[in-house]
């Protein structure tokens, strides 16, 4: 089924839980397309995505792989492509955290986070490029995070990870931009998921203190701002930083 003009098809990686969910559902439109993936074997979340979107009226696909395999991204979109004849919109929402202090990290801990975050981000952001480029449209979206700009103690894998992500998304944008595909990032300040639930007490405390808007941030706050990244409202914009934190960082 090749889908009509106005219908959008879009690709959110690791959608089935958190901020990648409420993208998901940010994006969904009736007769739109939205496909995602996870890592997790266990399907309980992606399952419950998957309903949701479609329960908005969109086509909702999910596969389980890991963002940084270049062959699996690759068999994904052109599974996608082959069946709807386009790509529309790329999230890179992936990431992880391996935190530990500098001098007790290992290797191992800070290329993990490196190879999902980062290098996820460009596997995706290639395969997807590839085919925007000849349709000569298209939006990217990448998730940075506001510790990209500030740093952030037992971070230094994350933190890393995400200033690469802000740098390609600006080298992304200015090689992709007389293409037709624009290429932009978000930054979330706090924001309520697994990711955060983890972190403890005295540091989230912390945290909230800083923010101006007294508040932490919910998923649909950064989807909300995606979508509208993705969007024909956002269409004069590329290779841009937008941060989502209640006034974390300005
Ligand atoms: P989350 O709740 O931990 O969800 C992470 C998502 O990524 C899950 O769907 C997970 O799938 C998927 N994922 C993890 N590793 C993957 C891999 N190797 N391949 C494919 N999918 C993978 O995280 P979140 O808080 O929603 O964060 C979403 C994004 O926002 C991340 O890039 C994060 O760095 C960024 N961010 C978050 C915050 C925050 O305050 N929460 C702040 C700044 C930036 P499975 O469940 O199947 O593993």
């Amino acid at each position: 089924m090749v889908v009509s003009e106005q219908a959008r098809v879009s690709l959110v990686t690791g959608g089935s839980r958190g901020i990648g969910r409420a993208i998901c559902l940010a994006l969904a439109r009736p007769g739109d397309v939205v496909a995602f993936n996870h890592f997790d074997p266990d399907e309980e979340a992606a399952t419950e995505t998957l309903k949701l979107i479609e329960a908005k009226g969109a086509k909702a696909y999910a596969q389980k792989f890991d963002v940084s395999d270049p062959a699996q991204v690759a068999a994904f979109v052109e599974t996608l492509v082959n069946e709807h004849g386009r790509l529309d919109v790329l999230v890179n929402n992936a990431g992880i955290t391996m935190d530990n202090l500098l001098v007790r990290m290992s290797l191992e801990q800070f290329e993990r986070v490196l190879k999902v975050n980062l290098v996820g981000t460009f596997v995706c952001l290639q395969a997807a490029a590839k085919v925007m480029m000849k349709q000569r449209s298209g939006a990217i979206v990448n998730l940075a995070s506001v510790v990209a700009a500030i740093g952030n103690a037992g971070q230094a894998n994350y933190s890393a990870s995400k200033a690469g992500v802000v740098a390609l998304t600006k080298t992304a944008a200015k090689e992709l931009a007389s293409r037709g595909v624009r290429v932009n990032a978000v930054a979330p300040g706090f924001i309520e998921t697994d990711m955060t639930a983890k972190l403890p007490e005295k540091i989230v405390e912390a945290m909230k203190a800083t923010i101006p808007m007294g508040r932490t941030g919910q998923p649909e706050d950064v989807a909300d701002v995606v979508a509208f990244l993705c969007s024909d409202a956002s269409r004069y914009l590329t290779g841009q930083l937008l941060h989502v934190g209640g006034g974390m960082y300005m």
